[in-house]
């Protein structure tokens, strides 16, 4: 997908603060970050949407989620974490490339 920013974020044609990468998936923080670790976690493969996946990408989205522990534990968030997938314009996404947030740390809503 030429025109999809997270696409281009993992060809490196735009720039991110890669947190983790592997063969499947990309991890970087989010530019307007809503608590003190705030990170993306992407399939390199351009999915739009979690309602567009099936099961062809069962294995591509069973890594990304376990892949999430490691992620959150790299980034200092040692005592759990929240995940938040937003689907569609009804869920919230803005951005049409799938991505799981998370979120952690002293300035999380609602934890503090
Ligand atoms: P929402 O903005 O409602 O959280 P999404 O779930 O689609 O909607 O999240 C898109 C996220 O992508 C936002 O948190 C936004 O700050 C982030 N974002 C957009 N562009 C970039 C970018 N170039 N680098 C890092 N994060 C980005």
């Amino acid at each position: 997908m030429n025109d999809c920013i997270f696409c281009k974020i993992v060809a490196g044609e735009i720039p991110s603060n890669r947190v983790y990468e592997d063969e499947l998936i990309y991890a970087f923080t989010d530019i307007a970050p809503k608590a003190s670790v705030h990170v993306l976690v992407i399939p390199k493969q351009h999915i739009a949407r979690l309602d567009h996946a099936n099961q062809e990408h069962a294995s591509l989205l069973a890594h990304m989620m376990l892949s999430l522990p490691k992620i959150a534990e790299s980034q200092g968030l040692k005592n759990g974490f929240r995940t938040i997938i937003n689907t569609g314009p009804g869920g919230g996404q803005e951005v049409d490339h799938l991505h799981i947030h998370i979120l952690g740390g002293s300035k999380m809503p609602g934890f503090n």
